[in-house]
């Protein structure tokens, strides 16, 4: 399933004295199957744009097409479109409202009129998703979860519409690095196990760096940077006037290709760093 914009113009309080634009001019694509990470310094867009990809928001000018349909248009259904481009806001389980986790994660499939049978079929796939045991869980209250177990339940009442595309906004903030790290393996086994597309809004360079095949950097309301990872985090100057970094690692090389050492800095991950180091300093060879 594929998103695409043309030329979009947004402006909260349109046609008052504070109205600002939100979203000048922009224009993308995103294809199916594709793992986008939505990066940009706080008030760039960022939140703005996502809602755009299901409707949430209208553009004041432009378009907005989701598998070649026109959610500008007034007569589109957008009811599917949001079943199709899920999205999961920014701490999620402040709107878990039921009061059993089967309750909560069935809402989406239950509303749409599914048998109860396919209810719970969707609740139980969607929990395996991100990691929970549906028989331990389903008649527990979702309150009464861990917050790392809470926001997995919030996610899976997303995944039980099963989403072709999955939007998420900061889907690791607050959580301890253990947490943290779960959540993005599992967001990570959708995409690549369950070919679901991924934009995934976050301040963490080194979490896009390991997870995400393209960047799109947001400026004030405009794409100021699209490629992939190691084309965006090679314009390591042009972030740093936005206030943004490169992932540490990515710092490190950049620091000792300064300091002398003939290293790659094409780097994203420890994993390379470590490889790029060792092939630097000749270890490869010793045993
Ligand atoms: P980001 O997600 O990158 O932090 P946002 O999309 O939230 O950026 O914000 C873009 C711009 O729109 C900012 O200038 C912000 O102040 C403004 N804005 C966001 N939400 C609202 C709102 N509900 N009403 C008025 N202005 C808003």
């Amino acid at each position: 399933m594929s998103i695409r914009l043309e030329n979009v113009f947004f402006s909260y309080l349109e046609g008052t004295p504070t109205s600002q634009a939100a979203l000048r001019n922009v224009s993308l694509e995103i294809e199916d199957g594709e793992f986008v990470g939505l990066i940009g310094p706080t008030g760039s867009g960022k939140s703005t744009l996502i809602q755009h990809f299901n409707g949430l928001l209208k553009p004041d000018s432009g378009k907005v097409f989701v598998d070649g349909v026109d959610l500008t248009l007034k007569d589109t259904q957008l009811r599917l479109i949001r079943q199709k481009v899920g999205m999961v806001f920014q701490y999620p389980e402040h709107q878990l409202f039921g009061e059993t986790v089967l309750e909560d994660v069935g809402f989406g499939p239950r509303n749409g009129g599914l048998s109860e049978e396919e209810i719970v079929k969707r609740v139980r796939e969607a929990l395996a998703y991100v990691g929970l045991d549906y028989e331990v869980l389903k008649d527990q209250s979702p309150f009464e979860l861990s917050g790392g177990q809470k926001r997995r339940v919030a996610i899976a009442g997303v995944l039980a519409m099963r989403p072709s595309v999955l939007v998420l906004d900061e889907p690791t903030a607050g959580l301890d690095p253990a947490g943290r790290e779960e959540i993005l393996a599992e967001i990570k086994q959708l995409h690549d196990e369950g070919g679901i597309t991924v934009v995934l809004v976050t301040h963490s360079m080194e979490d896009v760096a390991r997870f995400a095949d393209r960047l799109i950097v947001m400026e004030q309301g405009t794409i100021a940077l699209d490629g992939t990872s190691l084309e965006v985090f090679g314009q390591a100057g042009r972030l740093k006037d936005m206030g943004l970094g490169v992932p540490e690692i990515t710092e490190l090389m950049y620091e000792l290709k300064a300091h002398g050492l003939d290293v790659d800095t094409e780097i994203l991950t420890v994993a390379e760093a470590e490889a790029e180091i060792i092939r630097v300093m000749g270890w490869g060879c010793q045993k």
